[in-house]
């Protein structure tokens, strides 16, 4: 039986340790007092607050879906929630009131367009309409010969338009990746973007069509906080195999082992937790060509605020307005009642990229729509972790050096990855099964 050191408890962590723990010695390190990194959630006075976005399950593949029913009850415990989310623009781009009858209750004093964006572009001025529309004639007519879009920017314009990026595209994705979108590759996001036709767009607009493009529209939830009940779960199935307030610091090489932090030997290392840290911590020198590219590379992090709301039926509200340095309003009692608390009117996450002050926190919640009143909240110093279009194959190459060592490299911070949670279930277990192999 090897020994096998995995570093960092998040839901990338945890997997690998659970599905190794029957054929190896595994020992979960990790630096936080609790378990769970990006996926965790807390009682906030009572109520489920995420500590980073909502936890909820996306994209479930067959791999994560079967990792996760044998850990919970996925009948019993998980719903499935109709996504119900709006775009909020505050300058007169939406004309008609009347459509504003279509959220069931309006938010006050604002222009909320249903999302996506592109089913409801009959909801705007006749002005933005028509360029919209001349947008998409355009599209049309180069769609034969256009070359694939390869950066977010492009793509973006090339799907939708310059009037539907200058609107809502460009300055959303800025506000929450605060990047330059002509420099962020397109296979980042793969697989989390629509890629409607111009003519399916302006099919559904011309039948006020509900047949949504995007992938989501349902989510799955568990219902005792998300992610985190999945978490604890893991937690207690690995037991005296996790080690919390265990910071690793560094790991060396021994006698054909790996020793980390001058002490426990191991045969084979998982490392999940952030790729800036490694050059510092992995003390062998096949990792020195890769530090300036990895000390280089662009992060980003976020401050949740949780708040109480007014009531409302969305499950996320977008911003991508100047006025407000939010970006998104994620409803997470409206995920289920019983995240709210009996004398809260209702909560949910108010997200910022990077960090905010809480007296400044405290000065853009006053100029908010659905009220939103302080009670916590958390900074997340890496989050994003941002690709250029060298990063896949710089981590691929650097897998290939410290693979033959024994050194495995899983995890969003870890491969620089935008992972949801049940990508980040598959990419470990699809780690530990090339170990056990
Ligand atoms: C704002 C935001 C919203 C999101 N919303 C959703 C969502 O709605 N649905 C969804 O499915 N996914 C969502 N995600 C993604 C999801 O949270 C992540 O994919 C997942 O939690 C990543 O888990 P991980 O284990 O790879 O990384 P992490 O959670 O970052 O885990 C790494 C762990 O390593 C530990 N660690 C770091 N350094 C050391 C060290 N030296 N020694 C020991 N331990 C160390 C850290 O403390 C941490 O616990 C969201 C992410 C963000 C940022």
């Amino acid at each position: 039986m090897s020994k096998i050191a995995i570093i960092g408890a998040g839901i990338s962590g945890l997997t690998a340790a659970k599905t190794l723990m029957d054929s190896h010695e595994v020992t979960v390190y990790e630096r936080n007092e609790t378990a769970g990194g990006l996926a965790q959630s807390v009682k906030a006075e009572g109520c489920v607050f995420h500590i980073c976005g909502a936890n909820s399950m996306k994209n479930i593949y067959e791999t994560s879906r079967q990792f996760i029913e044998s850990l919970i009850d996925m009948d019993e415990e998980v719903i499935e929630i109709k996504r119900n989310s709006a775009i909020l623009f505050e300058n007169g781009e939406v004309s008609k009131p009347e459509f504003h009858g279509m959220f069931k209750k309006k938010i006050t004093e604002i222009e909320g367009v249903p999302s996506p964006i592109e089913n409801h572009i009959y909801m705007f001025k006749p002005e933005i309409q028509q360029r919209i529309i001349a947008d998409l004639f355009r599209i049309k007519a180069k769609e034969k010969n256009k070359r694939a879009p390869k950066f977010l920017a492009t793509y973006f314009k090339a799907k939708f338009g310059q009037t539907l990026y200058d609107m809502y595209f460009g300055p959303y994705n800025e506000k929450v990746w605060h990047s330059d979108l002509h420099k962020i590759p397109l296979t980042w996001l793969e697989g989390r973007l629509a890629a409607p036709t111009a003519d399916k767009i302006i099919f559904a607009n011309f039948n006020h069509d509900k047949t949504k493009f995007r992938c989501e529209k349902t989510f799955l939830y568990d219902i005792n906080g998300g992610a985190q009940r999945i978490v604890n779960k893991l937690v207690e199935i690995l037991g005296d195999r996790l080690r919390l307030n265990n910071t690793v610091q560094n790991i060396a090489r021994r006698d054909g082992k790996w020793l980390v932090n001058g002490t426990d030997e191991y045969d084979q290392i998982i490392y999940c937790a952030n790729l800036k840290y490694l050059p510092k911590i992995l003390q062998i020198a096949e990792i020195q060509p890769f530090a300036e590219y990895i000390s280089a590379l662009k992060s980003h992090g976020t401050t949740s605020v949780f708040c109480e709301l007014s009531k409302n039926p969305y499950t996320e509200i977008y911003l991508p307005g100047k006025e407000h340095r939010a970006h998104k309003i994620i409803c997470t009692g409206n995920f289920i009642d019983t995240n709210n608390s009996e004398n809260h009117r209702m909560t949910g996450t108010v997200e910022f990229t990077d960090y905010v002050p809480e007296d400044e926190i405290r000065l853009e919640l006053t100029r908010m729509p659905l009220n939103p009143v302080y009670i916590t909240h958390r900074y997340t110093e890496y989050t994003h972790a941002i690709q250029d279009v060298d990063t896949r194959e710089t981590v691929a190459n650097l897998k290939k050096v410290l693979q033959p060592w024994g050194f495995y490299l899983t995890g969003l911070l870890a491969e620089w990855e935008q992972y949801n949670v049940n990508q980040a279930i598959n990419a470990a277990i699809r780690t530990v099964e090339s170990i056990k192999n």
